[in-house]
């Protein structure tokens, strides 16, 4: 079967432990404020037009009516794009990407390959994450599957918003669920992300009582979940699974992804200092909880 992605990154090392090559699928249930990789939200594939690369050079306009120059000035207008890429192929200025692809996991699996000895030079892996990758449950036990046969360590990168049976059908082949907590409280986390985090909270005690490992991931977002850290080390601290706790200081470097799109900007416009996220981990080291 074939999947939908929108990135591979490689020499990640901020998705898991070591190096690792991570996988962005498409689609998440969750709109978070802040979100850093919002090419991944719609299921959809989509083109962006970077602006601020564009040399007006017209090639685009060539190939599609979606795009037209005005009195030297490139102007794209989304509404009739199909996002089929073939703009794409003549903008050598690369100021057009297309976010979304169907891959399968036998076409995946060269590229997850490529670096095995980093991987096992550096206790990496490869992780799946997005997006909510766990929107395509199938397609993600596949390609875990198959790096479990070529002993590659696989993480899956969730929110937690999905059915248990989706996460049931990778359990098997994930040697680590990274799981996003944004928020304790509920009214805060709608706040935050649209959604409620009553599944999310669920689910996480199942992956815990299942005995697999969890590194719980926290965004620390000023003005936003900042004051959800004691309960979510709170709650953390009944778990019997969670290796560690990674704080993730907020920043804004997506903002110009949401322009590119065309999407609302809803980024928050204040960052983490250095002594609010030094606090926060004190919180969870208080509780005996490995915080880096
Ligand atoms: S992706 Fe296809 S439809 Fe969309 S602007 Fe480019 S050529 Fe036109
Ligand atoms: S091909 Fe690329 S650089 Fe040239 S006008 Fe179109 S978007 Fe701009």
């Amino acid at each position: 079967m074939k999947g939908h992605i929108f990135d591979i990154k490689k020499f990640a090392i901020h998705d898991g432990d070591g190096i690792r090559t991570t996988v962005f699928l498409k689609g998440c249930p969750l709109k978070c404020v802040w979100c850093h990789n919002p090419e991944g939200i719609s299921g959809k594939d989509q083109l962006a037009f970077y602006k601020h690369k564009c040399v007006n050079c017209g090639a685009c306009v060539q190939v599609c009516k979606c795009h037209s120059m005005k009195d030297g000035v490139h102007t794209f207008d989304s509404s009739c794009c199909i996002a089929c890429g073939k703009c794409v192929d003549v903008c050598l200025a690369e100021a057009l990407t297309l976010y979304g692809k169907m891959v399968s996991a036998d076409e995946l699996m060269p590229t997850l390959l490529e670096d095995k000895a980093f991987y096992d030079h550096s206790n990496g892996g490869v992780t799946l994450s997005g997006g909510e990758c766990l929107l395509q449950p199938e397609f993600c036990a596949e390609i875990l599957k198959k790096c479990k046969e070529n002993g590659i360590h696989t993480a899956v990168d969730t929110s937690g918003c999905v059915q248990w049976e989706n996460i049931e059908h990778v359990m098997e082949y994930t040697d680590i669920f990274l799981y996003d907590m944004k928020a304790i409280d509920e009214d805060v986390h709608i706040r935050c992300t649209g959604v409620t985090n009553k599944i999310i909270l669920e689910n996480l005690k199942k992956i815990d009582d299942a005995g697999k490992k969890i590194e719980i991931r926290v965004p620390y977002v000023p003005g936003f979940n900042d004051n959800q850290i004691s309960k979510i080390a709170d709650f953390i601290s009944e778990l019997k699974n969670v290796t560690k706790v990674r704080v993730l200081a907020y920043h804004d470097f997506a903002r110009s992804k949401y322009d590119s799109l065309q999407m609302k900007d809803t980024m928050p416009p204040d960052k983490p200092e250095e002594e609010q996220l030094a606090a926060a981990k004190e919180i969870f080291k208080a509780k005996g909880i490995l915080c880096e």
